[in-house]
């Protein structure tokens, strides 16, 4: 059984050994996430060691995915839990004390970031715990009736609130800074690390982006940036925030709250048909299938999920608090497997969108795609210096293999997010012949290609230069034959 749309798996104390690292690999997982709200540089630099070990051992090529904390407001301490009942009140106030009860009905609590106070309106919604609780803004700071820089709200359902939980202000502009110092230091062990892609959280605008890229690059680094989508101001902002990202990820968990509940399928839709359009990998993530941290078996209501978040068109679906810290990972990332599987028979193959103007390299991967089409060939071959052929080609959803061949084994990694493409070995560079030479001779060996098969080539000539893409080429048996007989000191 083969999958076309990826997994992306959370790493935490259920899965981080090389033992189950190694099984989830070949269970099916394409790329891990280290979650930076969580783990110390010592746990998060010991796992990547293990992925990297097992990518090693199982020769599989798999992704690391930084998740990049961001200013995820939470409460401080708590001196107990508080079994908070309908119209108590909290008090938030700025400085940092440990949360107690003042009396049967009232609360105090500290915030890990006082600013946002001032930016409070009487009646705006405040949630905790996920959502969970859900408050009311009864007097905002300044208000004659409260001590400067504290805001009091109303409890509107009951619940129990403990410490550090975090808090989302659907109806408030945070206009604070996305990128925290804690931030920058995560991001430099990134660079230092290799990671493939970085996930920036509770993004607002394109500056946002900007920002990080920039932070990136003053490191040295080459990451992939993906906005997680999340806030109110995201989803309005969307395409400023698409074009200065390298793809995004639905974050569904935040966004739920942040956005009326019933309108995250909606948008999910939406950014599914705006990250395929730009060629740009998307990640449908958070509860996919919650309920197997628990149990061994999903709900129907999960399966379904998964199945319509691949219809609509996601690179890839991403486990959380199911594979980090659940009992039952393996099973999970199978589950995931077994549903991508089948829903994918019925898969809507071949996106060919012929009222958009397309540049060179578009016109050439639409034109392989449909040629392989008509002519029912067993793979498409991408020779692909920076990653964007073979992403161009896997808009246009092709029904078989697409199969991605570079000079750098850090594109590779980088393919391991996108839809359909299978990230093969990396070749040496040197000329299209030489390179196809070698195509031909690695690919026979590992048996990826077969000489009894067509497949169709796109390529750019001369090679190793990015968007050069120039020309589509039928490989047969008696083309295989011929690139496998040059001779590697030759120049054809
Ligand atoms: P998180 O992001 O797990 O880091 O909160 C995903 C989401 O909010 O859905
Ligand atoms: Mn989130």
């Amino acid at each position: 059984m083969k999958k076309r749309t990826k997994i992306l798996a959370t790493i935490g104390p259920a899965s981080d050994s090389l033992q189950m690292i190694t099984q989830l690999i070949y269970a099916g997982v394409n790329l891990f996430r280290l979650n930076f709200s969580h783990g110390s540089y010592e746990y998060h630099t010991q796992v990547l060691k293990n992925i990297r070990e097992a990518s090693q051992n199982t020769g599989l090529v798999v992704g690391v995915l930084q998740d990049i904390s961001g200013p995820k407001i939470r409460i401080g301490e708590l001196e107990k839990n508080f079994e908070l009942k309908k119209n108590d009140t909290i008090t938030f106030v700025a400085e940092n004390i440990i949360g107690r009860q003042l009396d049967a009905h009232n609360y105090e609590v500290s915030i890990n970031y006082p600013q946002i106070l001032s930016k409070l309106h009487v009646g705006d919604y405040i949630y905790l715990y996920d959502g969970i609780i859900r408050t009311k803004v009864l007097t905002p700071q300044g208000h004659p009736s409260c001590k400067d820089s504290t805001v009091s709200v109303l409890v509107e359902n009951s619940g129990t609130l403990s410490s550090k939980k975090g808090i989302n202000f659907p109806n408030t502009r945070l206009g604070v800074e996305v990128l925290t110092q804690k931030d920058m230091d995560d991001m430099h062990w990134g660079v230092e690390n290799g990671v493939d892609f970085m996930a920036i959280s509770f993004v607002q605008n394109e500056q946002d982006m900007l920002q990080a890229r920039e932070i990136i690059k003053d490191l040295g680094g080459d990451q992939m940036l993906l906005a997680k989508i999340e806030k109110f101001d995201a989803v309005e902002n969307i395409d400023a925030i698409l074009q200065a990202s390298d793809g995004i990820m639905v974050a569904r968990g935040d966004l739920g709250i942040e956005v009326p509940y019933y309108e995250v399928p909606s948008i999910q839709k939406m950014l599914i048909q705006k990250a395929n359009a730009a060629s740009k990998p998307i990640i449908t993530a958070t509860q996919m299938l919650l309920s197997m941290t628990h149990s061994p078996r999903a709900s129907r209501a999960e399966i379904s999920d998964i199945a319509n978040a691949v219809l609509d068109g996601t690179d890839a679906v991403m486990l959380s608090e199911e594979s980090a810290v659940g009992e039952y990972p393996i099973l999970a990332v199978q589950t995931m497997f077994e549903t991508i599987a089948q829903t994918e028979k019925l898969y809507p193959y071949y996106r060919f969108d012929f009222t958009q103007e397309d540049d060179v390299t578009s016109a050439i991967d639409k034109s392989a795609v449909r040629l392989s089409k008509e002519l029912h060939v067993s793979g498409i071959l991408t020779l692909t210096n920076s990653g964007s052929s073979a992403k161009k080609i896997a808009k246009y959803r092709p029904s078989m293999p697409i199969y991605a061949i570079t000079h750098d084994e850090r594109v590779r990694a980088k393919l391991t997010l996108t839809w359909g493409v299978i990230p093969l070995f990396s070749v040496t560079k040197g000329s299209l012949g030489q390179s196809l030479n070698k195509v031909i001779e690695k690919g026979l060996e590992s048996r990826v290609i077969d000489l009894k098969k067509t497949y169709i080539l796109t390529a750019g000539d001369p090679t190793g230069v990015s968007g050069s893409i120039n020309m589509i080429r039928l490989l047969r048996e008696q083309e295989m034959l011929f690139f496998q007989s040059i001779n590697q000191k030759s120049n054809v």
